[in-house]
């Protein structure tokens, strides 16, 4: 009989040359429980969505009194579901005005199509631009705004007219045109291996998107809903996007994502002259109710607050001569090793003595560092302790 990781590599498709394969029966809090008793502190989150932990209980409670009414019931926009008005009301009270209606997908590439032609319908304009280094998903769209040649060779086709422009580069900012129907960038740069956008330089985008009729949609896909320490990250930021992007942390451990813009653009999705953007499960009645669940948990459990705090400890106990850079931007964090060689065993032991952690796609030189909100201090501090005894362990 075989394995299951024996199945897992016989029936499975694979999507990573370097797959961790734990084998996890439970997963509760910050901890995963494996097979045969190991538990693993989890640092990364599921790639920032168990924002809330795992399983936490009140996101439990509120996928179950759904349960208990209604799975799917229609095509989403037709039928009034509780679960989504009242996740959409409660969105819109964390956001400015102008950031009022939300539309729910079922992920995070679906919100960044979903805005694509939403932007593209609005402006009548054909050219989409993002940042080089950025990620914002998988689809044929989502993969077309990556900046990266390598990861797009074997699919050309992609989309016509996408441009790139650097990360925090003001000397670029001319390449944004009348012609440009939207500008995507992440407020903090994740896959890159956590870049955190200058506020002057986030300001003369949007002066730039102001004076060429551009729409500014800001992608927090994986630094919104809390792990940046506000709610959304450009909360730290003094600008605000046209379209807003979510998905990950948002659904607890459900999946759901949204794009998120004002009355008068979002209009455009309408019967005119044809129906604009469709989706069967967007916006999953249980999966709305887990996210309203985790926006509860967040603002009840004050869970913003601890951030910054959780944060400095993390860079305050991880010292060591291996690690040359420390980058956040709240318990969004990348710790920076001399090379993917250096780093990968030492994520291997650190797994092995219980703490998972994991590096960037675009940056294989960091190890990423995405707790649950809720961790505690004790946590912490036990964490940092295993990565710098396993650092120890395989740099000798
Ligand atoms: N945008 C960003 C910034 C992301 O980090 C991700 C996922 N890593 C996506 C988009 C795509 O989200 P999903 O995997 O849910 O399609």
């Amino acid at each position: 009989m075989l394995t299951s990781r024996q199945l897992f590599l016989k029936h499975q498709a694979q999507t990573s040359d370097f797959p961790l394969m734990l084998e996890i029966e439970k997963a509760e809090g910050v901890y995963m429980y494996g097979a045969n008793g190991e538990k693993y502190l989890d640092l990364i989150s599921g790639i920032g969505v168990s924002n809330v932990g795992h399983r936490h209980p009140h996101v439990l409670k509120g996928i179950q009194q759904q349960l208990d009414k209604y799975m799917h019931l229609m095509v989403y926009g037709e039928f009034v579901q509780a679960p989504q008005v009242k996740l959409a009301e409660a969105i819109s009270k964390t956001l400015p005005e102008n950031l009022s209606i939300s539309y729910f997908v079922n992920s995070g590439s679906e919100a960044v199509e979903g805005a694509m032609k939403l932007a593209k319908k609005y402006t009548g304009r054909t050219e989409l631009i993002s940042c080089y280094n950025a990620y914002h998903g998988s689809t044929q769209g989502s993969w077309s705004l990556t900046g990266s040649e390598d990861f797009k060779r074997a699919y050309r086709p992609l989309l016509p007219d996408v441009n790139h422009i650097w990360y925090n580069n003001f000397e670029e900012l001319e390449r944004i045109t009348e012609r440009t129907a939207a500008v995507f960038i992440e407020t903090v740069q994740g896959e890159a291996g956590l870049r955190v956008a200058e506020n002057n330089w986030l300001k003369a985008v949007r002066e730039r998107c102001n004076q060429t009729g551009t729409l500014l949609v800001l992608d927090e896909i994986q630094c919104g809903f809390g792990r940046t320490g506000t709610f959304w990250a450009f909360e730290q930021f003094d600008v605000v996007p046209d379209i807003l992007l979510c998905a990950k942390g948002m659904g607890g451990g459900m999946p759901i994502g949204a794009f998120i813009s004002s009355e008068e653009i979002m209009g455009v999705f309408r019967n005119n002259p044809i129906l604009g953007h469709m989706t069967t499960f967007g916006g999953h009645p249980v999966s709305c109710a887990a996210s309203l669940a985790t926006l509860e948990v967040i603002q009840q459990e004050n869970l913003l607050a601890g951030v910054p705090k959780k944060a400095e400890l993390f860079k305050t106990r991880l010292k060591h001569p291996a690690i040359k850079e420390i980058r956040n931007c709240g318990l969004m964090m990348a710790a920076e090793m001399e090379s993917f060689e250096i780093l990968k065993p030492v994520i291997d032991q650190a797994i092995l003595d219980g703490v998972l952690t994991d590096w960037f796609l675009f940056c294989d030189n960091s190890m990423r560092i995405a707790p649950p909100l809720t961790i505690s201090e004790a946590e912490i501090e036990n964490a940092c302790d295993i990565i710098l005894k396993a650092m120890d362990k395989v740099l000798k």
